[in-house]
Protein backbone atom coordinates (compact mmCIF):
# COMPACT_ATOMS: atom_id res chain seq x y z
CA UNK A 1 0.00 0.00 0.00
CA UNK A 2 1.36 3.53 -1.38
CA UNK A 3 1.68 6.23 1.69
CA UNK A 4 0.65 9.46 0.95
CA UNK A 5 2.65 10.74 -2.01
CA UNK A 6 3.66 14.03 -0.61
CA UNK A 7 6.28 12.06 1.88
CA UNK A 8 8.96 11.69 -0.24
CA UNK A 9 8.96 15.25 -0.50
CA UNK A 10 9.54 15.67 2.87
CA UNK A 11 12.28 14.22 5.85
CA UNK A 12 12.63 14.96 9.83
CA UNK A 13 13.88 18.40 10.41
CA UNK A 14 17.53 18.36 10.32
CA UNK A 15 18.35 20.42 13.26
CA UNK A 16 15.57 18.41 15.50
CA UNK A 17 17.46 14.94 14.27
CA UNK A 18 21.24 16.37 14.93
CA UNK A 19 19.91 17.29 17.84
CA UNK A 20 18.53 14.12 19.25
CA UNK A 21 21.70 12.50 17.66
CA UNK A 22 23.85 14.67 20.04
CA UNK A 23 21.58 13.72 22.96
CA UNK A 24 22.06 9.92 22.18
CA UNK A 25 25.40 10.39 21.75
CA UNK A 26 25.69 12.07 25.46
CA UNK A 27 23.04 9.52 26.86
CA UNK A 28 26.12 6.88 25.82
CA UNK A 29 28.51 8.28 27.68
CA UNK A 30 30.23 10.66 25.69
CA UNK A 31 30.31 14.44 26.44
CA UNK A 32 28.93 16.59 24.30
CA UNK A 33 28.62 20.52 24.11
CA UNK A 34 25.29 20.94 22.22
CA UNK A 35 25.17 24.07 20.88
CA UNK A 36 22.40 23.14 18.02
CA UNK A 37 19.22 24.02 20.11
CA UNK A 38 16.80 26.26 18.79
CA UNK A 39 15.46 27.18 22.40
CA UNK A 40 16.48 29.31 25.34
CA UNK A 41 18.53 27.03 28.37
CA UNK A 42 16.12 29.25 31.02
CA UNK A 43 13.64 27.35 32.90
CA UNK A 44 10.18 28.14 32.61
CA UNK A 45 9.80 32.22 34.27
CA UNK A 46 8.51 31.73 38.11
CA UNK A 47 5.97 34.14 37.67
CA UNK A 48 4.21 32.00 35.00
CA UNK A 49 4.62 28.57 37.23
CA UNK A 50 2.81 30.05 40.12
CA UNK A 51 0.17 31.82 37.83
CA UNK A 52 -0.17 28.68 35.92
CA UNK A 53 -0.13 26.20 38.77
CA UNK A 54 -3.09 28.04 40.51
CA UNK A 55 -5.47 27.39 37.79
CA UNK A 56 -4.89 23.54 36.74
CA UNK A 57 -8.33 23.07 37.25
CA UNK A 58 -8.79 23.68 33.87
CA UNK A 59 -9.25 21.22 31.67
CA UNK A 60 -12.28 21.73 29.30
CA UNK A 61 -12.05 22.53 25.13
CA UNK A 62 -12.07 26.73 24.82
CA UNK A 63 -13.05 27.92 21.64
CA UNK A 64 -10.86 26.62 18.33
CA UNK A 65 -9.18 29.83 18.29
CA UNK A 66 -8.50 30.75 21.71
CA UNK A 67 -10.01 32.64 25.11
CA UNK A 68 -11.71 35.89 23.35
CA UNK A 69 -9.76 37.36 26.62
CA UNK A 70 -6.63 36.07 25.57
CA UNK A 71 -7.51 37.54 21.73
CA UNK A 72 -8.06 40.87 23.34
CA UNK A 73 -4.73 40.58 24.67
CA UNK A 74 -3.37 39.71 21.97
CA UNK A 75 -4.90 42.04 19.56
CA UNK A 76 -3.60 45.04 21.87
CA UNK A 77 -0.17 43.61 22.31
CA UNK A 78 0.36 43.18 18.52
CA UNK A 79 -1.64 47.08 17.79
CA UNK A 80 0.92 48.54 19.83
CA UNK A 81 3.72 46.63 18.97
CA UNK A 82 3.63 47.13 14.89
CA UNK A 83 1.50 50.03 14.39
CA UNK A 84 -0.93 47.94 12.54
CA UNK A 85 -4.77 48.00 14.10
CA UNK A 86 -5.92 44.45 14.94
CA UNK A 87 -8.89 43.40 16.63
CA UNK A 88 -9.80 40.20 18.89
CA UNK A 89 -11.22 39.32 15.08
CA UNK A 90 -8.10 39.28 13.35
CA UNK A 91 -6.18 36.65 16.22
CA UNK A 92 -5.79 33.02 16.04
CA UNK A 93 -4.71 31.17 18.79
CA UNK A 94 -2.37 28.36 17.83
CA UNK A 95 -0.05 25.76 19.36
CA UNK A 96 3.10 27.80 18.53
CA UNK A 97 4.56 29.59 15.48
CA UNK A 98 4.93 25.97 13.05
CA UNK A 99 0.64 25.58 13.97
CA UNK A 100 0.46 28.80 12.83
CA UNK A 101 2.44 28.85 9.75
CA UNK A 102 0.95 25.44 8.71
CA UNK A 103 -2.79 26.49 9.05
CA UNK A 104 -1.76 29.87 7.53
CA UNK A 105 -0.06 28.26 4.52
CA UNK A 106 -2.19 25.80 3.93
CA UNK A 107 -5.50 28.37 3.80
CA UNK A 108 -3.83 30.43 1.27
CA UNK A 109 -1.87 27.30 -0.91
CA UNK A 110 -3.35 25.92 -3.72
CA UNK A 111 -0.96 23.08 -5.51
CA UNK A 112 1.24 24.29 -8.00
CA UNK A 113 1.40 27.89 -6.19
CA UNK A 114 4.62 29.57 -5.60
CA UNK A 115 6.09 30.72 -2.44
CA UNK A 116 9.32 32.84 -2.35
CA UNK A 117 11.94 32.31 0.50
CA UNK A 118 15.14 33.74 1.23
CA UNK A 119 18.16 31.18 1.51
CA UNK A 120 19.67 30.51 4.20
CA UNK A 121 16.17 29.13 5.00
CA UNK A 122 14.02 27.65 8.28
CA UNK A 123 14.03 23.72 6.88
CA UNK A 124 10.13 23.98 8.01
CA UNK A 125 9.28 26.76 5.90
CA UNK A 126 10.10 24.86 2.33
CA UNK A 127 8.99 21.52 4.12
CA UNK A 128 5.59 22.85 4.74
CA UNK A 129 5.29 24.28 1.19
CA UNK A 130 6.20 20.95 -0.18
CA UNK A 131 4.07 19.31 2.32
CA UNK A 132 0.73 21.38 0.63
CA UNK A 133 1.69 20.51 -2.93
CA UNK A 134 3.24 24.01 -3.68
CA UNK A 135 6.26 25.19 -5.11
CA UNK A 136 9.39 26.90 -2.45
CA UNK A 137 11.08 29.51 -4.92
CA UNK A 138 14.31 29.98 -3.22
CA UNK A 139 15.85 33.55 -3.49
CA UNK A 140 19.76 34.36 -2.13
CA UNK A 141 20.25 36.47 0.33
CA UNK A 142 22.67 38.97 -0.02
CA UNK A 143 26.33 38.64 1.63
CA UNK A 144 25.04 40.52 4.30
CA UNK A 145 22.47 38.26 4.63
CA UNK A 146 20.11 40.91 4.30
CA UNK A 147 17.03 40.57 1.26
CA UNK A 148 18.31 40.64 -1.87
CA UNK A 149 14.89 42.82 -3.06
CA UNK A 150 16.08 42.96 -7.45
CA UNK A 151 16.61 39.06 -7.06
CA UNK A 152 13.07 38.57 -5.44
CA UNK A 153 11.48 40.59 -8.18
CA UNK A 154 13.24 38.48 -10.85
CA UNK A 155 11.24 35.80 -9.49
CA UNK A 156 7.62 37.11 -8.80
CA UNK A 157 5.35 34.86 -11.43
CA UNK A 158 1.84 34.87 -12.24
CA UNK A 159 2.01 32.02 -9.90
CA UNK A 160 3.58 33.43 -6.66
CA UNK A 161 1.36 33.74 -4.19
CA UNK A 162 3.88 34.57 -0.73
CA UNK A 163 6.58 35.47 0.42
CA UNK A 164 8.05 33.96 4.09
CA UNK A 165 10.37 36.37 6.02
CA UNK A 166 12.10 35.78 8.99
CA UNK A 167 13.89 38.42 10.99
CA UNK A 168 15.66 38.31 13.45
CA UNK A 169 16.54 35.57 10.94
CA UNK A 170 17.50 31.89 11.70
CA UNK A 171 20.05 31.01 11.01
CA UNK A 172 21.73 34.04 10.23
CA UNK A 173 20.77 35.96 13.36
CA UNK A 174 20.17 38.93 10.95
CA UNK A 175 17.71 41.46 10.92
CA UNK A 176 17.20 43.21 7.25
CA UNK A 177 17.26 46.29 7.04
CA UNK A 178 14.87 49.61 6.37
CA UNK A 179 16.28 50.37 3.53
CA UNK A 180 15.72 46.51 2.65
CA UNK A 181 12.36 46.52 3.34
CA UNK A 182 11.65 49.51 2.25
CA UNK A 183 12.58 48.28 -0.95
CA UNK A 184 10.24 45.62 -0.74
CA UNK A 185 7.30 47.23 0.33
CA UNK A 186 7.63 49.13 -2.95
CA UNK A 187 7.76 45.99 -4.88
CA UNK A 188 4.71 44.25 -3.25
CA UNK A 189 2.50 47.12 -2.82
CA UNK A 190 0.67 47.09 -5.99
CA UNK A 191 0.99 43.05 -6.20
CA UNK A 192 -1.91 40.56 -5.10
CA UNK A 193 0.92 38.54 -2.85
CA UNK A 194 0.72 37.28 1.08
CA UNK A 195 3.26 38.24 3.05
CA UNK A 196 4.15 35.86 6.06
CA UNK A 197 6.14 37.56 8.72
CA UNK A 198 7.24 35.01 11.25
CA UNK A 199 8.18 36.74 14.12
CA UNK A 200 9.08 34.16 16.39
CA UNK A 201 12.42 35.94 17.38
CA UNK A 202 11.18 39.69 17.55
CA UNK A 203 11.61 39.96 21.14
CA UNK A 204 15.10 38.62 21.23
CA UNK A 205 16.95 41.62 18.95
CA UNK A 206 20.11 43.15 20.08
CA UNK A 207 19.50 45.90 17.98
CA UNK A 208 17.48 48.76 18.48
CA UNK A 209 16.84 49.35 14.60
CA UNK A 210 14.90 46.54 14.35
CA UNK A 211 11.68 47.02 12.57
CA UNK A 212 9.26 43.72 11.98
CA UNK A 213 8.63 43.02 7.85
CA UNK A 214 5.11 43.17 9.11
CA UNK A 215 5.20 47.07 9.29
CA UNK A 216 6.37 47.05 5.84
CA UNK A 217 2.81 45.81 3.78
CA UNK A 218 0.91 48.33 2.20
CA UNK A 219 -2.11 46.54 2.04
CA UNK A 220 -3.14 45.06 5.75
CA UNK A 221 -5.28 42.16 3.71
CA UNK A 222 -2.08 40.39 2.38
CA UNK A 223 -0.48 40.85 5.73
CA UNK A 224 0.26 37.49 7.75
CA UNK A 225 1.92 37.65 11.04
CA UNK A 226 2.89 34.71 12.80
CA UNK A 227 4.58 34.39 16.29
CA UNK A 228 4.74 32.80 19.32
CA UNK A 229 5.62 32.63 23.37
CA UNK A 230 8.18 30.00 22.11
CA UNK A 231 11.48 31.99 22.43
CA UNK A 232 10.45 35.19 24.32
CA UNK A 233 9.53 33.35 27.29
CA UNK A 234 11.41 30.52 26.95
CA UNK A 235 8.75 28.05 26.36
CA UNK A 236 8.76 26.15 23.41
CA UNK A 237 7.42 22.89 24.84
CA UNK A 238 3.93 24.71 25.92
CA UNK A 239 3.41 24.91 22.13
CA UNK A 240 1.79 28.49 22.31
CA UNK A 241 1.80 30.80 19.29
CA UNK A 242 -0.93 32.41 16.92
CA UNK A 243 -1.41 34.16 14.05
CA UNK A 244 -2.96 37.85 13.11
CA UNK A 245 -4.42 38.55 10.24
CA UNK A 246 -7.18 39.64 7.45
CA UNK A 247 -10.56 37.95 9.62
CA UNK A 248 -11.15 36.11 6.45
CA UNK A 249 -7.94 34.15 6.43
CA UNK A 250 -8.17 33.87 10.89
CA UNK A 251 -12.00 32.33 10.10
CA UNK A 252 -10.40 29.87 7.44
CA UNK A 253 -8.16 29.25 10.45
CA UNK A 254 -10.72 28.66 12.97
CA UNK A 255 -12.60 26.00 10.60
CA UNK A 256 -9.39 24.48 9.29
CA UNK A 257 -7.82 24.11 13.44
CA UNK A 258 -11.00 23.01 14.38
CA UNK A 259 -10.52 19.79 12.53
CA UNK A 260 -6.79 19.52 13.45
CA UNK A 261 -6.04 20.24 16.91
CA UNK A 262 -8.67 21.83 18.14
CA UNK A 263 -7.64 25.28 20.62
CA UNK A 264 -3.85 25.34 21.91
CA UNK A 265 -3.35 24.19 25.16
CA UNK A 266 -5.98 25.21 27.82
CA UNK A 267 -3.02 25.76 30.34
CA UNK A 268 -0.48 26.92 27.88
CA UNK A 269 -3.68 30.33 26.90
CA UNK A 270 -3.77 30.89 30.58
CA UNK A 271 -0.07 30.61 30.83
CA UNK A 272 0.07 33.70 27.60
CA UNK A 273 -2.88 35.54 29.63
CA UNK A 274 -0.07 35.94 32.28
CA UNK A 275 2.72 37.10 29.68
CA UNK A 276 0.43 39.70 28.05
CA UNK A 277 -0.34 41.20 31.48
CA UNK A 278 3.83 41.95 31.89
CA UNK A 279 3.09 42.58 27.85
CA UNK A 280 5.36 40.01 26.46
CA UNK A 281 8.42 41.12 27.87
CA UNK A 282 11.89 39.68 27.08
CA UNK A 283 14.19 41.86 28.05
CA UNK A 284 15.53 39.89 30.57
CA UNK A 285 16.61 36.82 28.65
CA UNK A 286 18.03 39.67 25.76
CA UNK A 287 20.25 40.89 28.62
CA UNK A 288 22.10 37.28 29.32
CA UNK A 289 21.70 36.22 25.52
CA UNK A 290 23.83 40.02 24.84
CA UNK A 291 26.39 38.82 27.17
CA UNK A 292 26.99 35.31 25.76
CA UNK A 293 26.42 36.64 22.28
CA UNK A 294 29.67 39.12 23.47
CA UNK A 295 31.55 36.39 24.90
CA UNK A 296 31.19 33.77 21.50
CA UNK A 297 32.08 37.01 19.54
CA UNK A 298 35.35 37.27 20.94
CA UNK A 299 36.27 33.36 21.04
CA UNK A 300 35.40 33.10 17.74
CA UNK A 301 37.33 36.11 16.89
CA UNK A 302 40.56 34.01 17.58
CA UNK A 303 39.75 30.81 15.22
CA UNK A 304 41.96 31.56 11.84
CA UNK A 305 40.43 30.55 8.75
CA UNK A 306 36.28 31.10 9.73
CA UNK A 307 34.53 34.29 9.23
CA UNK A 308 31.14 35.35 10.87
CA UNK A 309 28.76 38.71 11.25
CA UNK A 310 27.55 39.45 14.89
CA UNK A 311 24.33 38.37 15.49
CA UNK A 312 21.68 41.71 15.47
CA UNK A 313 18.79 39.17 16.84
CA UNK A 314 17.91 35.31 17.77
CA UNK A 315 20.75 33.52 19.04
CA UNK A 316 22.25 31.99 16.76
CA UNK A 317 26.21 32.63 14.93
CA UNK A 318 26.53 31.40 10.83
CA UNK A 319 30.10 30.77 10.39
CA UNK A 320 31.40 30.29 7.37
CA UNK A 321 33.95 27.54 7.59
CA UNK A 322 34.04 27.49 3.78
CA UNK A 323 38.08 27.57 3.61
CA UNK A 324 38.56 24.96 6.10
CA UNK A 325 36.20 22.28 4.77
CA UNK A 326 34.46 21.98 1.35
CA UNK A 327 31.58 19.97 3.24
CA UNK A 328 29.88 21.52 6.29
CA UNK A 329 27.68 17.62 7.05
CA UNK A 330 30.88 15.87 7.33
CA UNK A 331 32.37 18.65 9.02
CA UNK A 332 29.74 18.54 11.69
CA UNK A 333 30.04 15.02 12.05
CA UNK A 334 33.95 14.78 12.55
CA UNK A 335 33.32 17.62 15.11
CA UNK A 336 30.65 15.84 17.01
CA UNK A 337 33.03 12.99 17.02
CA UNK A 338 35.21 16.10 18.86
CA UNK A 339 32.59 16.79 21.45
CA UNK A 340 30.64 19.57 19.59
CA UNK A 341 27.60 19.55 18.36
CA UNK A 342 26.70 22.26 15.75
CA UNK A 343 24.41 22.36 12.47
CA UNK A 344 25.90 22.43 8.95
CA UNK A 345 24.97 25.01 6.59
CA UNK A 346 23.45 22.08 4.40
CA UNK A 347 19.84 22.34 6.56
CA UNK A 348 19.54 25.98 5.58
CA UNK A 349 20.42 25.21 2.09
CA UNK A 350 23.80 27.12 3.07
CA UNK A 351 26.46 24.63 2.52
CA UNK A 352 29.82 25.86 3.80
CA UNK A 353 28.31 27.02 7.10
CA UNK A 354 27.44 25.99 10.68
CA UNK A 355 25.52 27.24 12.59
CA UNK A 356 25.94 27.77 16.71
CA UNK A 357 23.26 28.90 18.81
CA UNK A 358 24.62 30.59 22.33
CA UNK A 359 21.42 29.50 24.08
CA UNK A 360 23.62 27.80 26.12
CA UNK A 361 25.40 28.44 29.51
CA UNK A 362 28.83 30.31 29.84
CA UNK A 363 30.26 27.33 30.38
CA UNK A 364 29.32 25.28 27.75
CA UNK A 365 29.98 27.81 25.24
CA UNK A 366 33.87 28.47 26.39
CA UNK A 367 34.17 24.36 26.54
CA UNK A 368 32.26 23.98 22.85
CA UNK A 369 34.38 27.09 21.78
CA UNK A 370 37.61 26.05 22.61
CA UNK A 371 37.09 22.44 20.84
CA UNK A 372 35.95 24.24 17.86
CA UNK A 373 39.51 26.36 17.67
CA UNK A 374 41.41 23.45 18.02
CA UNK A 375 39.21 21.29 15.36
CA UNK A 376 39.53 23.97 12.89
CA UNK A 377 43.52 24.28 13.57
CA UNK A 378 43.91 20.75 13.27
CA UNK A 379 41.26 20.82 9.86
CA UNK A 380 43.33 23.09 8.22
CA UNK A 381 47.10 21.96 8.86
N1 LIG B 1 10.03 29.94 12.99
C1 LIG B 1 11.37 29.94 13.05
C2 LIG B 1 12.14 30.80 12.11
C3 LIG B 1 12.04 29.14 13.97
O1 LIG B 1 13.37 29.14 14.02
C4 LIG B 1 11.28 28.31 14.84
C5 LIG B 1 11.95 27.41 15.80
O2 LIG B 1 13.10 27.09 15.70
C6 LIG B 1 9.91 28.35 14.74
C7 LIG B 1 9.29 29.18 13.81
C8 LIG B 1 9.03 27.44 15.58
O3 LIG B 1 8.58 28.06 16.70
P1 LIG B 1 7.48 27.35 17.62
O4 LIG B 1 8.24 26.58 18.64
O5 LIG B 1 6.72 28.49 18.20
O6 LIG B 1 6.64 26.48 16.77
Amino acid sequence: MKLNRTLPLISESPTVKLNSLAKSLAAGGKKIINLTAGELDFDTPAYIRKAVSKQLINNKYTPTLGFWKLRQMLAKQVTQDYGIKFGPENLAVTAGSKSGLYESLSVILNPGDEVIIPVPYWPTHVQQILLLGAKPVLVPLTAEFDLDVSLIKKKITPKTKAVIFNSPHNPTGTVFSRKALQNLQALLSKRSIYVLSDDVYAKINFDKGYVSPAKFVSNKKFLILISAFSKSQALTGWRIGYVAADKRIIDAINAFQSHMSGNASVISQLAAIEILKRRDKADKFVKVLNKRKNLVTRMLRTIRGISFRIPAGAFYFFIDISRIAKNSERFCQNLLRSGLALVPGEAFGKPGFVRLSFAASNSDLVEGLKILKKFCEQSKS
